[in-house]
């Protein structure tokens, strides 16, 4: 049978644009429908924004540490405004550039939302295309809990476009996105309060990490409240929202806003269309090779809920269209040692196992920690601390572990990631010549075994 193209791509975010651009470079025919944004989330209300906000909020900090330094500054002024019409303007840049990418490699490029109609078979605004093969991309979408008022709650999705900074902000969650806008928040001077349900927010980071930034944030001024849920939201007659805690007590905020995780996105898709079965926890259910229960339908990124980070969608969809379409050179996806970084304020690195994870697994563990203050802040009077940690195998001597909590974590990180992919040994560690005077000088520097 003849199909309209080789491969057709639902969602054009970070992993679907890689999978449509490699296959159509590798000569495959190639569709891609997207109903929202090109780019995704990473580029319209993800990474990318997020980053230029975590950006805004750190000027705080340059500005806090300028006089010592013998600078003199007029009293700033932030403009909220101003930072999210700067940030519109670069997204809209980047929407361009992922436009220019597909078009330029040949990918026919349909904007619209698709729906599949059968197995090799979509539907897009009325219009039906065959493909051979069908990916499905299309990533995930905030997840807030059924509780009464929910509709008065915010998500990432709509911080982003907030037409002021709200004053007193109440965010709720523990991962990644709740950390990283309590530190957006607070940066830019709203009055922010941090709601986790658990006992310490961040779990299955390692327990230092999580222990130290909490102590830093707290610091820093930020209202940390752990085991504090909501219950109810109510809006009050002067527009302000009143939230009431499982445990009775009330607190009053201009915004509240819901960091919960998110779901996959599979919204009108017209699975029931086809043999595409989902997990138990509801993401499409893939094989190693990213093939789902129907033959012709592949899936990946955040809607196979794997490891929700746009490098990985971006490993997987560059996995696919080797797989397809240029199999010699085919290599799966490393799950293990993925370097992220959380990018709060201050923010974490973190590659390979954490302490606790390597005491599961069964490893004789070394650990080395280091606490100091970074000498930028030795003129100023700020008294943060940045965590290092490495976590080794204590029979093997390799690194099993780099964690890091201050500033330039993520750019610190990567490198290590490296040396852990390439199997490190401490001894190798300490055999490499630090970069003087850094604080990433001290990942090489750690001799004293703390435990
Ligand atoms: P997406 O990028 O979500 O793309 C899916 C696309 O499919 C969307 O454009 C959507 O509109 C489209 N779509 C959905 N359904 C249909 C349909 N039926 N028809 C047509 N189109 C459809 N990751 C990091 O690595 N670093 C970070 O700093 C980071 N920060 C983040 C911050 C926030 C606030 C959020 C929410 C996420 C962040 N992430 C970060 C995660 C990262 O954005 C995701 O892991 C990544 O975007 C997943 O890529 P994807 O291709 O699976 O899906
Ligand atoms: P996460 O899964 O990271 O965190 C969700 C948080 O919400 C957890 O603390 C969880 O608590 C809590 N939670 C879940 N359900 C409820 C509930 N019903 N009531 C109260 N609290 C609840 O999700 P995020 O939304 O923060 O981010 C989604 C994903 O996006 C991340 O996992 C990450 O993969 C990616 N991301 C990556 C970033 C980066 O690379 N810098 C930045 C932002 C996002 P508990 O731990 O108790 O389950």
């Amino acid at each position: 049978m003849a199909f309209d193209f080789d491969l057709f791509v639902i969602g054009a975010g970070s992993g679907g644009v890689r999978a449509a651009r490699f296959a159509a470079g590798f000569g495959a025919k190639v569709a891609v429908a997207e109903s929202r944004y090109l780019g995704g989330t990473c580029v319209n209300v993800g990474c990318v924004p997020k980053k230029l906000l975590v950006y805004g909020a750190h000027v705080a900090d340059e500005l806090e540490q300028a006089a010592g330094f013998g600078w003199t500054l007029e009293e700033g002024h932030f403009d909220w405004g101003t930072l999210i019409a700067n940030k519109n303007r670069e997204i809209e840049r980047l929407n361009g550039i992922y436009r220019n990418l597909l078009v330029n490699s040949g990918v026919t490029l349909l904007q619209g939302h698709a729906r599949l109609t059968g197995a090799n078979e979509v539907e897009v605004d009325g219009q039906r295309y065959t493909a051979e093969h069908i990916l499905i991309a299309t990533g995930g979408w905030p997840q807030v809990p059924d509780i009464p008022g929910k509709e008065l709650a915010i998500t990432s999705n709509e911080a982003f476009y907030l037409k002021d900074l709200p004053r007193r902000v109440l965010v709720v969650g523990g991962g990644y996105i709740a950390v990283e806008f309590a530190g957006i928040f607070q940066g830019l001077g709203a009055d922010t309060t941090l709601l986790y349900r658990g006992d310490l927010f961040l779990r299955g980071f390692d327990g230092s990490v999580r222990t130290h930034l909490k102590q830093e944030l707290e610091k820093r001024g930020l209202d940390l409240q752990f085991n504090a849920d909501i219950q109810r939201i109510d809006k009050l007659e002067d527009g302000r929202l009143k939230a009431t805690l499982k445990d009775g007590r009330e607190l009053v905020a201009d915004c509240v806003f819901y960091a919960t995780g998110r779901r996959p996105m599979l919204d009108n898709l017209g699975l029931e269309n086809t043999g595409v079965e989902l997990d138990e926890r509801g993401y499409i259910r893939v094989d190693e090779q990213y093939q789902t229960t129907a033959p012709s339908i592949l899936a990946i990124g955040d809607v196979i809920g794997r490891v929700q980070l746009t490098p990985v969608a971006l490993a997987e969809g560059m996995a696919v269209a080797r797989r397809l379409f240029k199999p010699e050179q085919y290599r799966p996806v490393d799950y293990q040692n993925i370097p992220t970084a959380v990018f709060s304020q201050p923010p974490i690195g973190t590659v390979g196992l954490t302490e606790e994870q390597a005491l599961e697994a069964g490893h004789k563990v070394q650990v080395f920690e280091s606490r100091f203050r970074a000498m930028k802040l030795t003129l100023t009077d700020i008294q943060e601390k940045t965590l290092m940690k490495l976590v080794v195998d204590a029979e093997t001597d390799k690194v099993l572990g780099c964690h890091m909590v201050g500033p330039d974590a993520g750019e610190i990180i990567q490198g290590l990631g490296i040396a852990l992919k390439a199997g490190a040994t401490k001894q190798q560690f300490d055999e490499t010549i630090g970069v003087h005077p850094t604080a990433a000088e001290e990942f090489v520097t750690m001799r004293t075994v703390t435990r």
